[in-house]
């Protein structure tokens, strides 16, 4: 019987989802509007520690009402990490901005300030400072928010956090996606939660949040007739979806603690190996390891990032390249940057392994085994093995 298949990071449920569903079914709240809606939001917001939060239907749209909201018009340069995933960058599009990429530093592989802080001075010069900067927290770690909020403020551009792969992750303490004007956040199914599609947006500010649930429900004034003084969006969450996401919100913890726990398997069983290095942890908090990410150096190891990810695949394990950096991207390649050989880099040779919080220690086992036989001189000495 061949092995089950296994994926980079699919949904994982507890069973009290169903339940809350259930609730949303016996009092017919199936639409956009209900308690699970009101509840998630106030939930998470007391979970990331924000003091406003609206519930959206993805993460994509939570981005596009953050970047309207902080007044992203058409013309406007938008700066924004070129390592990361590309609704990042859509909704910049979206809104007719034009994005300018920010490389990443090694030690967190996220927005490096120092180039930010130059890139801001180049733009200065020339007068034309972007209307905001999005700081993408990826693979589960922030990055370093305090120098990025510092030079934002001296140049008194908005700070947008893309915090979709970071929840649960810690900057000194606190949440990522809480520091800046406005952070986004994910439920997609491949996140470390899932509400089956879903997002939601925070803020200090309590306007700006009301205004975002204003144009995620079709901007509708407050008449009985139908009016409309701005055009919106179809962006809330659906109330079915909302009761799947306060199911998963009170697992939060345990999630977070079941991906770091494979984490350290795999450095555990694979740090000794010439070759390999992992996505390091930043010293200025937690990461969640929502994906367990390494770099392969195909000299040192004897097999480079694509030949472990094809043995993996033969093997029914779903891996996957780090990001593609956005600079590199055939749509947005003519677009302007800063740097970009570090995001090459980890492009290049990076590999993010299963990552699931409920794999098993099996599972775990079959990935360690084939990434151990890929380099070719294992396999040699196989080979011989077998012809003696
Ligand atoms: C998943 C993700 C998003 C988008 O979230 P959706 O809910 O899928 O729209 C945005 N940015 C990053 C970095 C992501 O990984």
């Amino acid at each position: 019987m061949p092995a089950h298949k296994i994926y980079l990071s699919p949904p994982h449920m507890t069973g009290l989802e169903e339940r809350l569903v259930a609730e949303a079914f016996a009092t017919n709240w199936i639409s956009p509007v209900g308690p699970h809606v009101d509840a998630f939001e106030r939930e998470f917001a007391a979970v990331v520690g924000a003091p406003h939060a609206a519930a959206l239907s993805s993460g994509t749209a939570a981005l596009h009402l953050a970047l309207r909201l902080v007044g992203v018009q058409p013309g406007d340069n938008v700066f924004v990490s070129t390592l990361t995933f590309i609704a990042s960058v859509s909704p910049i599009i979206y809104l007719g901005g034009t994005p300018v990429f920010i490389d990443s530093e090694p030690r967190s592989w996220n927005m490096d300030p120092t180039l930010l802080a130059a890139a801001l001075d180049t733009h200065a010069r020339a007068g034309k400072l972007p209307r905001a900067v999005v700081v993408v927290h990826l693979y589960g770690q922030s990055a370093d928010l305090d120098p990025i909020l510092a030079t934002c403020e001296r140049y008194g551009v908005a700070v947008v956090e893309d915090a979709a792969e970071a929840l649960g992750a810690t900057y000194h303490g606190r949440a990522p996606g809480t520091f800046g004007r406005v952070g986004i956040y994910s439920f997609n199914g491949n996140k470390i939660i899932t509400s089956g599609g879903g997002g939601m947006l925070v803020s200090k500010d309590e306007e700006l949040v009301a205004h975002a649930r204003k144009l995620a429900t079709q901007a509708r004034d407050p008449a009985p007739h139908y009016q409309h003084s701005e055009i919106g969006y179809n962006y809330r969450l659906s109330n079915v979806l909302a009761a799947i996401g306060r199911g998963q919100l009170r697992v939060l913890g345990d999630r977070v603690a079941a991906r770091r726990r494979n984490f350290a398997f795999y450095v555990d069983a694979l740090g000794e190996l010439a070759g390999l290095a992992f996505m390091p942890q930043a010293p200025w908090g937690l990461a969640t390891r929502w994906l367990t990410c390494l770099t392969i150096d195909p000299a040192e190891f004897g097999a480079d990032r694509e030949e472990v990810r094809q043995a993996l695949e033969a093997a029914g394990i779903e891996a996957r390249p780090v990001w593609k950096p956005m600079h590199l991207q055939p749509a947005l390649a003519h677009l302007d940057r800063f740097g970009g050989w570090v995001a090459e880099d980890l492009f290049g040779n990076g590999l993010c392994l299963p990552s699931g919080s409920s794999l098993a220690a099996p599972d775990l086992e079959r990935v360690v085994d084939v990434i151990r036989r890929t380099p070719r001189r294992n396999r040699a000495a196989a080979t011989a093995l077998l012809a003696q």
